[in-house]
């Protein structure tokens, strides 16, 4: 039920970072409503990394334990030459992870964990079927209208609207995200060919080839029942007006076939592939304006090459509810320029690294990333 009167705050877009931002508002007293263009959501065929730094965010929402059950606990994320299958880096995750970063690393379908959040919220305050469609700020109030004929009234709005937000474009005036260079493929596999192959499949391993062309394996499940990847190919143009299409295991032989034994397995045991271009922007020079504030992709758009994305997105949805409520909703302004100054360095350090694709290919120390608590670390 949408109330009549005025909301407090509305976050538009339920993804994995709008779900995250209404749950932890919610769980800190405010009445957050959230609205998203979906009519509802489907379990998308593609996986997720989760660091130990948003686990320690998805235990502030009673969600850790439950993401723990369901996602794969890899040991470690390898790197490994495509062709050779030598190890180029051996990154230690497990318990090695639960130690020294205050939580686990899981790997998991990102139709399981968007499920478990989106069950998170209190239902009454999650709207399917609201598609943004205009947006302006009045007096002390800002006023949004619908696809689906409705206007309603906020005190302050969150965009979680993913790469072409639309409230990022009222901030900033029209600019369509930049073409990367770069798409790709993301595979379920059929697992009896998997292991009809003889072959081990580690729980979490990046093959590398020339030019920083990759592909990315894990288990999405705690019991090894799914394994899925997901590529990283430069392309010169994107030339479809879809946000994603098919593509074909003699694609995936064209670009990688002859590759170590288990990269071959893998190619085998391909039967439906989509391939997706990767977006991305420079960094805003601007994340709020008066009554209205960005987070995760609406923002800071990244190629996934780090599997922080999402992560960065939920930190973001910490901190601005932490600045919120040590400020006050009624000093908005101060509230979202300390969630700025919080977030911006860190989100533009993971944005430059995930695309320049260097992460963990050699031997690194990735704390940095993963130690990090935005439940609890310093504001500002
Ligand atoms: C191939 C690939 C692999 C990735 N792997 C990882 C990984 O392993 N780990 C990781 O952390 N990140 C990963 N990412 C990045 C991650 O997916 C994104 O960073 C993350 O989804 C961003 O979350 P978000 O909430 O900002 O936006 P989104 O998840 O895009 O959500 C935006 C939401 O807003 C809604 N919406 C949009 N416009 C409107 C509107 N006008 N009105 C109402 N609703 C609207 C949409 O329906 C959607 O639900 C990967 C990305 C890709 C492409």
């Amino acid at each position: 039920m949408i109330p009549d009167d005025t909301l407090d705050i509305a976050v538009i877009g339920a993804g994995l970072g709008g779900a995250a931002v209404a749950a932890l508002l919610n769980e800190a007293s405010f009445k957050a409503h959230v609205f998203d263009q979906a009519p509802a959501f489907a379990r998308l065929g593609a996986g997720i990394h989760i660091g130990p730094n948003v686990m320690k965010i998805f235990r502030k929402i009673g969600l850790e334990e439950r993401l723990s059950v369901i996602g794969a606990h890899p040991d470690h994320w390898f790197s490994r030459d495509g062709k050779t299958g030598a190890y180029l880096s051996r990154i230690k995750l497990g318990d090695y992870a639960r130690k020294e970063y205050g939580a686990p690393y899981i790997t998991i379908h990102r139709g399981d964990l968007h499920a478990e959040q989106v069950s998170a919220l209190p239902q009454d305050r999650l709207h399917y079927d609201h598609c943004l469609t205009d947006i302006h700020e009045e007096d002390d109030h800002v006023v949004m209208k619908f696809a689906n004929g409705k206007t309603i009234r906020t005190r302050l709005v969150i965009g979680a609207d993913g790469v072409n937000s639309l409230i990022r474009e009222k901030l900033l005036g029209p600019e369509k995200p930049r073409y990367s260079g770069w798409i790709g493929h993301r595979a379920l596999l059929n697992m009896d060919k998997l292991r009809a192959s003889g072959l081990e499949f580690e729980r979490c391993v990046k093959w590398w080839w020339e030019q920083s062309r990759h592909i990315m394996a894990y288990s999405t499940k705690a019991d090894g029942s799914e394994y899925y990847y997901v590529t990283g190919v430069p392309a010169n143009s994107w030339d479809h007006d879809a946000s994603f299409v098919d593509s074909s295991r003699d694609e995936m032989e064209a670009i990688f076939g002859n590759s170590h034994p288990v990269v071959n397995a893998l190619i085998n045991a391909t039967e439906t592939v989509t391939k997706w271009p990767f977006w991305n922007r420079d960094p805003l020079n601007l994340w709020s304006r008066g009554r209205m504030v960005l987070l995760g992709d609406a923002c800071h758009p990244m190629r996934p090459h780090m599997a922080q994305g999402a992560c960065m997105a939920i930190e973001d949805a910490a901190v601005l509810t932490r600045c919120l409520t040590e400020l006050g909703p009624g000093s908005y302004r101060d509230a979202f320029e300390l969630y700025e100054v919080t977030r911006r360095e860190r989100a533009t350090k993971v944005q430059t690294i995930s695309n320049a694709n260097t992460w963990l290919k050699e031997p690194e120390d990735p704390a940095w990333v993963y130690a990090y608590d935005a439940t609890n670390a310093a504001l500002g």
